[in-house]
């Protein structure tokens, strides 16, 4: 069957970003399943990878927050695996994920 020569789809986008490099520490990119960051150990996205992410998609906002709407729903599939009784909520992890970036809402609207 054609169908078993198909390899399957992703559920979202690769975690490979943001892509910057040094020669001494691993790349601020997330370590699935847990969701951490392969250089810090900090939840990601961390301090620096929400900074490197920043720059790289400085001129790509939409971009920016699709791929991250994208892994939010990869890091909810890996998390709710590993912990279905007591993982972290759709809204921690939209504000994890997705609120920090560009199109956020400013603490003035929310009155
Ligand atoms: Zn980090």
């Amino acid at each position: 069957m054609i169908s078993e020569l198909l390899p399957t789809p992703r559920l979202g986008p690769h975690p490979d970003r943001p892509r910057h490099r040094t020669l001494t520490s691993p790349p601020h990119t997330p370590l699935r399943p847990v969701w951490a960051c392969r250089a810090c150990g900090h939840p990601w996205p961390c301090a620096s990878a929400r900074l490197n992410l920043k720059a790289e998609f400085a001129r790509q906002e939409a971009t920016l927050t699709i791929y991250l709407a994208g892994l939010m729903y990869e890091a909810m599939h890996d998390l709710y695996h590993l912990n279905p009784n007591d993982g972290p909520g759709p809204r921690d992890l939209f504000t994890r994920f997705v609120a920090w970036g560009p199109f956020r809402r400013s603490i003035a609207e929310e009155q």
